[in-house]
């Protein structure tokens, strides 16, 4: 006969899944100021975002208490691999004291054999030697805005004044290089530089960066029109393809986001952008008051997964409403299903797919942009990824499809 069963913290949410162990959250995207920033872009999404629960509120701050637990609650959980990345808004608002507490936090509450990585997403605007001691001391990431020449990024990266912010951020970039502290460029590709993708990697290449992210810029009118700074999927596609040229002889020194997540795909590794996942369920954003959300382009009501001061990371797992969110990414479409590049695109980005009709049954908007690049830059680097394993395996080993 049965006994009783010893109650399972997390295992009894309200509303919660009972279908099996759920996905782990693997990473924490924290934001400690939500989305107050120092600059005013024009094309930031969080912008007139009538969505944004904390839109109106003021002093939205993370307090000391609220870090206390989040770093508790999450080191306990994701023992032994704890992701912890900041971002805004401009995260650096929370100020260095802010950040120097979580790493004493982090080090007095890790276990043995705990490790613990941190990153941090910023316009460099403030950042100084202080900051560089801490990101140096611990080995933290930085992710570093820059959209590319002065007069590309001064177009929509301006001050709250209205002026450009190129030389305040190379300022900050050169500050991050003399003090050694690690950092990628996030380039966010709107119609100011779309065009340009030489430029820009010229440019990338002779302020001696190696590791580059582009973000392709996609935010609508109500009546699904894109806005003005919009690029098209056709000039996506076309950026991407000439990148991809430009990029292939430096590819073992220079890495682009874009290109080293399809070679994880085609390696059958996951792959480090959620885009190219099958569910959106790898990390969950925390907001300033320990509100949790499953994507950082979905910080709305409806899409609440919890409050880290009240509910455990295993219970916010479970939630049903993290379920369906991961779901959406796999509601079918007749192009991808037939599509050849399925299996690496996996049916693209929700936001994407929701964007210009705020409909998740939509096609991504970039599709066109995937099959450009994908038709383009498959083959080789199924082979680079071929040599660098090491073997001579089938495509049948390394083909996603
Ligand atoms: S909606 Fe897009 S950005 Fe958000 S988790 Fe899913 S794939 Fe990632
Ligand atoms: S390339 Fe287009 S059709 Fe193919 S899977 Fe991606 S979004 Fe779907």
């Amino acid at each position: 006969m049965d006994g009783p069963l010893i109650p399972i913290l997390g295992q009894q949410s309200p509303g919660g899944w009972d279908g099996g162990p759920p996905p782990r959250i693997t990473s924490v995207l924290i934001k400690p100021v939500s989305a107050v920033c120092n600059l005013d872009c024009a094309y930031c999404f969080y912008l007139d975002r009538e969505a944004d629960p904390y839109k109106e509120l003021p002093g939205r701050r993370m307090t000391l208490e609220t870090l206390e637990r989040l770093v508790d609650a999450y080191l306990f959980y994701s023992y032994p691999d704890s992701v912890f990345a900041f971002q805004g808004g401009e995260p650096t608002l929370a100020g260095l004291a802010f950040f120097e507490k979580l790493v004493r936090l982090q080090m007095d509450r890790g276990r043995p054999g705990q490790n613990i990585g941190n990153s941090l997403q910023t316009n460099a605007i403030l950042i100084d030697e202080s900051w560089c001691d801490l990101f140096r001391s611990y080995n933290w990431l930085l992710g570093v805005s820059l959209d590319g020449p002065e007069d590309v990024h001064d177009l929509y990266r301006v001050n709250k004044s209205g002026r450009g912010t190129w030389r305040q951020v190379i300022k900050g970039v050169e500050i991050l290089q003399k003090q050694r502290v690690e950092f990628n460029i996030l380039c966010v590709l709107s119609q100011a530089n779309v065009e340009q993708p030489r430029e820009l990697y010229r440019f990338f290449r002779g302020l001696g960066i190696d590791n580059v992210q582009y973000i392709p810029l996609a935010e609508f009118q109500p009546d699904g029109s894109p806005m003005p700074f919009t690029i098209t999927p056709a000039q996506y596609g076309r950026f991407l393809c000439e990148t991809f040229e430009l990029w292939w002889p430096d590819r073992r020194k220079f890495r682009i986001r874009f290109f080293d997540n399809a070679a994880e795909a085609l390696a059958g590794l996951k792959p480090g952008s959620c885009t190219l996942h099958e569910t959106c369920d790898s990390y969950v954003v925390i907001e300033y008051n320990g509100d949790v959300y499953p994507c950082d382009f979905f910080v709305e009501s409806s899409w609440r997964l919890g409050n880290i001061m009240v509910d455990s990371f295993s219970e916010i797992a479970r939630r049903r409403r993290r379920y369906e969110f991961a779901r959406v990414k796999m509601i079918p479409r007749a192009e991808c299903a037939n599509c050849e590049w399925r299996s690496i695109c996996r049916q693209g980005c929700p936001k994407f797919r929701h964007g210009p009709h705020r409909r998740f049954e939509d096609l991504d908007y970039f599709c066109e942009a995937y099959k450009m690049i994908y038709a383009r830059c498959t083959e080789p680097l199924r082979r680079e990824v071929e040599k660098l394993l090491g073997r001579r395996e089938t495509a049948a080993t390394l083909s996603p499809y």
